[in-house]
């Protein structure tokens, strides 16, 4: 089996203006050049996508969407399409449990999302994640496998396919999962691919997010199942998730 080559992808989610995202990744270019064998990403807000896109050009990072319409094109006020991305991303984060929870997407839409992204050749990052009451009732595993069984309907481009396991209750809490919790829930949605797409299973990339640091990636990605991290708070400091690139670079 060849190895996953492992990825750290930051989500700013809704923070910097160009000019202050244009200074991050030229300080994160700067601090993590010298980190191969792993696939970096940056995923600004939509207004900065394009001039980060060109920072970037030619450099060894890449950049993502935080999300992208499952339509081609119309009456959709607000959203961006695949086809208005294409040629300045390589990868969309669908699915993100803010997006789930503040703007009503369901599984059903995610796997829109994810369909519509690699069809248009961007690798989509399907989040997936329960809540801490769901995790109280014992039913964590069983929750994430639907959730992403259902985000996954239809899907079939499988080598451009990353899964992103982001338990809601550590995410911008400060309180990660445990590196076995962390591990189950990855090996869990392994599971699931190995059910959808058995010759798949072994090389889709699994993250996990959660309030990673440079305390916890390293042991976190010393588990069998996951292969890198899906980052909010830490992605906004160059230094920090420089040490995240460098920490993945050597796993
Ligand atoms: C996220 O929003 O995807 C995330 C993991 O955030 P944080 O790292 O801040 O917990």
């Amino acid at each position: 089996m060849a190895k996953r080559v492992p990825v750290i992808a930051g989500n700013w989610k809704m923070n910097t203006d160009v000019e202050s995202g244009l200074k991050l990744v030229k300080d994160i270019l700067d601090l993590s050049k010298d980190f191969s064998g792993v696939d970096k990403i940056v995923c600004p807000p939509f207004i900065s996508i394009t001039s980060v896109a060109q920072a970037l050009s030619g450099s060894s990072i890449q950049v993502g969407a935080q999300n992208v319409s499952a339509n081609p094109d119309g009456a959709f006020t607000g959203e961006v399409s695949t086809s208005m991305l294409r040629g300045f991303i390589s990868y969309a984060i669908v699915g993100h449990s803010e997006r789930r929870a503040m703007n009503g997407e369901t599984s059903a839409m995610v796997a829109e999302k994810a369909i519509a992204a690699a069809n248009a050749g961007i690798n989509p990052i399907v989040c997936v994640g329960e809540d801490l009451e769901v995790r109280k009732a014992g039913n964590a595993e069983r929750y994430v496998a639907k959730q992403l069984e259902e985000s996954l309907a239809g899907y079939t481009d499988w080598d451009s396919l990353i899964v992103a396991y982001e338990p809601v209750w550590a995410i911008g809490t400060g309180e990660a999962a445990t590196s076995e919790q962390a591990q189950q829930m990855t090996h869990a949605c392994r599971e699931v691919i190995r059910k959808l797409a058995p010759e798949a299973a072994d090389s889709v990339r699994v993250l996990y997010g959660g309030s990673v640091n440079s305390g916890n990636v390293v042991e976190l990605m010393d588990q069998p199942d996951i292969d890198g991290a899906l980052v909010g708070g830490a992605s906004l400091k160059a230094d920090e998730f420089s040490k995240l690139i460098a920490a993945a670079s050597a796993s």
